[in-house]
């Protein structure tokens, strides 16, 4: 049975990016390919018995989780981004900061008809980035199987924005 604790890589930042911010810094985690490897276990189990078309993550940190399960599965990755960073034909979902708004993208092709989806990130804070990925998978067709993530902070309530999601997490802060 294997000892190691997910929670033991991931490092508190206090007041990253901004004051009163306690920042759930998972770079120590890549940094060990025993932990990541561990994590990526956990992260399958999570969807263990369910068929998956493709991994769709969110950019950034989303990305590393991300391609990892997409090989695992043996399926195709599909990165959503921040505005003006994908090269091709896009579909833009705004969505809600705590101060203001920001947007993603995906590529209008990335998706078919009736695929079912896995959306990862690393962190459920507020939910709104979430949110807005599973808004933007259902555009193009996508059903939502499960969104997973490393974290949930889960004073924020980001799962009352995923109210019709199955969603899964490793850690809850
Ligand atoms: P939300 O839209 O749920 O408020 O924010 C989630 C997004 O912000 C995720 O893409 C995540 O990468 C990032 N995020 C918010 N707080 C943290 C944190 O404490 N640690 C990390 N690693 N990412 C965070």
């Amino acid at each position: 049975m294997c000892m190691l604790k997910i929670e033991d890589y991931i490092r508190d930042i206090p007041d990253f990016p901004k004051p009163g911010i306690l920042f759930r810094d998972i770079t120590p985690l890549l940094e060990s390919s025993e932990a990541t490897e561990t994590c990526v276990q956990q992260l399958l189990a999570m969807i263990e018995g369910q068929k998956i078309d493709k991994v769709v993550a969110i950019e950034s940190r989303g990305f590393f989780f991300g391609i990892l399960l997409a090989q695992a599965l043996k399926v195709g990755f599909v990165p959503i981004r921040k505005p003006g960073k994908l090269p091709y034909k896009s579909f833009k979902e705004p969505y809600n900061l705590e101060y203001g708004m920001d947007a993603l993208e995906i590529h209008e092709d990335a998706i078919t008809e009736g695929e079912r989806v896995l959306v990862h990130d690393d962190v459920l804070a507020t939910g709104g980035t979430a949110r807005a990925a599973c808004n933007l998978v259902e555009k193009l067709g996508g059903k939502v199987v499960q969104c997973n993530f490393l974290i949930e902070l889960k004073s924020l309530k980001g799962i009352q924005k995923l109210k019709n999601q199955e969603v899964r997490t490793l850690l809850k802060y």
